[in-house]
């Protein structure tokens, strides 16, 4: 087994990892830049080290994280999700210097982390993909080609995109050929790369991914899937364990899919099959080689601890389950709270957090690395805590989300909370049956107030003054 690992990262995943280092009796190593020095995960790991001031350059400095995981003794390196965790470099370099990487091999994040090498690897595994591009786009010319033999609306996207950036929609080609030179500049600014693909953009979908996990002995399996259908421009808002909206055939055949997937390209580790579902066609998007930011979900369905199965597997060890070993009970729900203003298209809004507090009760799970005092500094994502809740049955998950939402106090800074009370009470969320077009069909969603009801006030004294009045 492992005995001391370096996290390559920071924010709430990096203190989610120092936990199931703590669990397994493993030591974790904490990097940070400057105006992260007061962050939760160097505060709670077991040594904690400075990459400079830099607030970003430390967390993507592949050399120096593996130099430093060598200098203070670990034997491996766990990268989270962002930063290095998709970098087939970083895990070549690990590789080199004797570091375990915890994820797959070099050569599959390389694969995997370019959609079009992808794409082929899935057509020749035989897993459906969506109509598209063989390969990367020549030029604009091939472009609008290959868009009137698939058919408008198409999809044009960043070969090595990630996190929703770098994908437009063109209804026409006219779009496409104002789109083109758009996402070719957002690609190369955020991903270093303009390559670029088309897609047939399936209308009105819903965004399904299956977690997996898979050992160095060749063995692969899936922990069924998440519905992540609720999104802000390619963005995840909340995710869903199990779907609400699948078939038992849809599930059975979307989590072989995700296992033939895996096998096909030699997958080891945890990672997670990304399809787009319409009525029954289901199609590969994508994989992410890496830990998901809504993997909470599953552990809290299946009651596997994701990361510690990533530790264990990178540790050489079997798999602890058999497929048959995996089954899911009730429906957990994540509400990725952002420090944004829903009211303000979604602006980001860092600064002091003057008080929090958690919520608790049954069912309640928060991941976060934030306290009152912290400020969210403004050089990161503006997720600062996840907030998972778990039910027998979906109403009563979605009863316990908006009690967990009214429970939690996030102040000083604006977030996405009050957004997502206004989302749990639409009838069409409620009813379980939703593409990842909710979000932009619903713009009246965001006419909410932002002060607490008067009545709400009213309870809060009255409430106050019998406390006072029974001591
Ligand atoms: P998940 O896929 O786990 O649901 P996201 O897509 O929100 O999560 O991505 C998690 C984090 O990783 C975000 O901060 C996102 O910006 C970042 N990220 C994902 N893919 C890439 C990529 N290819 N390049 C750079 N950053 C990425
Ligand atoms: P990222 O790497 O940024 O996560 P994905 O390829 O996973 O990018 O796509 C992100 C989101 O964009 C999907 O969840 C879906 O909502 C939308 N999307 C991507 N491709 C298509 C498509 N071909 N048709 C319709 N929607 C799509
Ligand atoms: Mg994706």
């Amino acid at each position: 087994m492992l005995k001391k690992i370096l996290i390559a990262n920071r924010g709430e995943i990096a203190v989610r990892i120092v936990r199931a280092c703590a669990e397994m009796g493993i030591r974790s190593v904490a990097i940070f830049t400057e105006p992260d020095r007061h962050a939760l995960h160097v505060k709670r790991a077991d040594e904690a080290y400075s990459m400079g001031e830099d607030p970003l350059a430390g967390y993507l400095d592949a050399r120096r994280i593996v130099n430093l995981a060598v200098e203070t003794g670990c034997d491996a390196i766990h990268p989270g999700y962002g930063f290095l965790s998709e970098n087939s470099e970083f895990a070549r370099i690990c590789q080199e210097r004797g570091i375990t990487f915890i994820g797959p091999k070099a050569d599959v994040i390389a694969k995997m982390g370019d959609k079009t090498q992808a794409r082929k690897s899935m057509i020749a595994a035989g897993v459906p993909v969506t109509p598209g591009s063989e390969d990367n786009l020549a030029d604009i010319e091939e472009a609008v080609v290959l868009a009137n033999s698939i058919g408008y609306p198409v999809m044009l996207k960043a070969t090595s995109g990630g996190g929703g950036r770098g994908i437009r929609r063109c209804d026409s080609e006219q779009e496409l050929r104002d789109q083109y030179p758009r996402v070719i500049s957002e690609a190369t600014k955020a991903f270093g790369s303009a390559e670029v693909f088309l897609e047939k953009c399936i209308v009105d979908p819903k965004h399904i991914e299956v977690q997996i996990l898979a050992d160095s002995q060749g063995d692969a399996i899936h922990l069924y899937e998440r519905d992540c259908s609720i999104q802000r421009r390619n963005q995840k808002l909340i995710e869903i364990a199990p779907s609400p909206q699948l078939t038992p055939e849809q599930r059975s055949y979307v989590g072989e899919l995700a296992v033939k997937a895996a096998k096909a390209v030699g997958y080891e580790n945890a990672g997670t099959v990304e399809f787009l579902v319409t009525g029954n066609d289901i199609y590969f998007m994508e994989m992410n080689t890496r830990v998901q930011v809504e993997h909470t979900i599953t552990e809290q369905i299946t009651g596997v601890d994701i990361v510690r199965e990533q530790i264990r597997v990178a540790s050489g060890l079997p798999l602890s389950y058999r497929q048959e070993d995996i089954s899911f009970r009730g429906y957990a729900l994540q509400f990725r709270i952002n420090a944004e203003d829903p009211k303000n298209n979604f602006l980001p809004s860092f600064g002091r957090i003057t008080r929090y507090y958690a919520p608790g009760g049954p069912g309640v799970r928060t991941d976060t690395a934030i306290y009152t005092g912290y400020t969210i500094p403004p050089y990161f994502d503006s997720m600062c805590l996840k907030l998972v809740v778990w039910a027998l049955n979906w109403e009563d998950a979605l009863d316990r989300g908006a009690r967990a939402l009214a429970d939690m106090r996030v102040q000083g800074v604006k977030t996405t909370a009050n957004y997502y009370q206004e989302i749990l009470k639409n009838d069409e969320f409620r009813s379980g049956f939703f593409n990842t077009s909710f979000v932009p069909n619903h713009p009246e969603l965001l006419n909410y107030s932002d002060k607490r009801a008067p009545s709400e006030i009213a309870l809060a004294i009255a409430a106050a003054i019998a406390a006072h009045a029974a001591v």
